[in-house]
């Protein structure tokens, strides 16, 4: 049976991705010899790496000053990355608290210095974006989240403020097109619609680093790792590889517009099914509704086991909504097709 993969993360990969992936541990480029077997300094790997960050570049149109980066610790270790190299020792960091990784953010950032919550939806289980909040002019930077994966919210457009902004999108980059204009670091966790757990990608601004008069462990330290391109340490060889497939199969897709049509049509699909049906019952505020995760629960929870044993026998995976939540996550990222949100719709609609 075709399994539909709503899995929040890790999840859904384009099959040519995986198929490329298992190749590649087997056999490199016809080297004779595995990608992880060889040395991350070989000419081969090197290409990868330099591939990959062009790619980033290219599908994001990042202005020159942006620099790429593939690191480790995933976004969790970027929550305190983040401070570290751009909050100034004795400054202010804003941030906005929509969930759980925001709250992950903002804890960290506690630990390097004076960190002030400019807004928070926390008062209403995170159901919301907050609007209309004022951030302090003299902080180095705000911080957001731009999607929500376990509240199911997401900033429709992206912020804007008079300070520099930094983003956490580990569960929308590449998903819908923006401007990079206002950021000085935007970082993601590669395991959503970027490639397999185990890398995190920067997009760092090289202009705003080296001002806070703080002296950084080597790998928290990015201006390292931009002066090595990435290759400081030995880098997650094989989460690069496959995020670079990844990459190609988005160019080849038509970019991050196309992407963003489809990503577009299929949260319109599920979320109408949503609203017309009184069995179901949304979590997030319309306007904010994420594209990329719909959270959901059931009007009657007594309907749950009926519920669950058709969208099981239905082929659909990764449904079971977040203890935050309850009820059920239905993630579309960019390698999920439009059937299968389908095949979810049709399951609701006759239940
Ligand atoms: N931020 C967001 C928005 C997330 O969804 C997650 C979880 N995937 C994280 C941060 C934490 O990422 P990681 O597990 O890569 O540290």
């Amino acid at each position: 049976m075709h399994i539909h993969n709503f899995s929040a993360g890790p999840c859904i990969l384009p099959q040519q991705v995986l198929r490329g992936a298992a190749d590649a541990v087997l056999d490199f480029n016809g080297m004779g010899l595995s990608l992880i077997e060889i040395s991350h300094r070989t000419a081969e790997f090197e290409g990868v790496m330099e591939e990959a960050r062009g790619l980033v570049r290219e599908l994001l149109a990042l202005p020159d000053r942006f620099e790429v980066l593939f690191l480790q610790g995933g976004a969790t270790l970027g929550f305190y990355t983040v401070p570290m190299n751009f909050l100034p020792d004795g400054g202010k960091a804003a941030y906005v608290d929509t969930g759980t990784w925001a709250a992950g953010a903002i804890k960290e950032a506690r630990l390097v210095g004076t960190t002030e919550v400019v807004a928070s939806s926390a008062a209403s289980n995170h159901n919301h974006i907050p609007k209309g909040f004022s951030v302090p002019q003299d902080a180095a930077y705000l911080h957001v989240t731009t999607n929500n994966t376990i509240f199911g919210t997401q900033y429709h457009p992206y912020p804007t403020a008079d300070v520099p902004l930094i983003a956490d999108m580990s569960s929308d980059i590449f998903s819908r097109t923006f401007d990079p204009e206002p950021y000085s670091c935007i970082y993601a966790g590669a395991q959503k619609n970027m490639g397999p757990a185990g890398t995190v990608l920067y997009i760092v601004d090289r202009e705003a680093l080296g001002k806070t008069g703080r002296k950084l462990p080597t790998y928290l330290d990015l201006s390292q790792h931009i002066a090595k391109d990435s290759m400081l340490n030995t880098p997650p060889v094989f989460a690069v590889y496959a995020t670079l497939l990844t990459l190609r199969w988005m160019r080849e897709q038509g970019g991050v517009t196309a992407l963003e049509a489809r990503n577009r049509a299929k949260a319109e699909l599920l979320y109408a099914e949503i609203d017309r049906n009184p069995r179901f019952q949304g979590h997030a505020v319309p306007e904010d509704r994420s594209w990329m995760n719909a959270t959901f629960t059931l009007t009657e929870a007594s309907d749950a086991p009926a519920f669950d044993h058709a969208w099981t026998e239905a082929g659909i995976s990764g449904l079971t909504g977040h203890r935050s939540v309850g009820g059920y996550r239905a993630s579309m990222y960019n390698a999920l097709p439009l059937e299968s949100v389908q095949a979810l719709v049709d399951v609701m609609a006759t239940f």
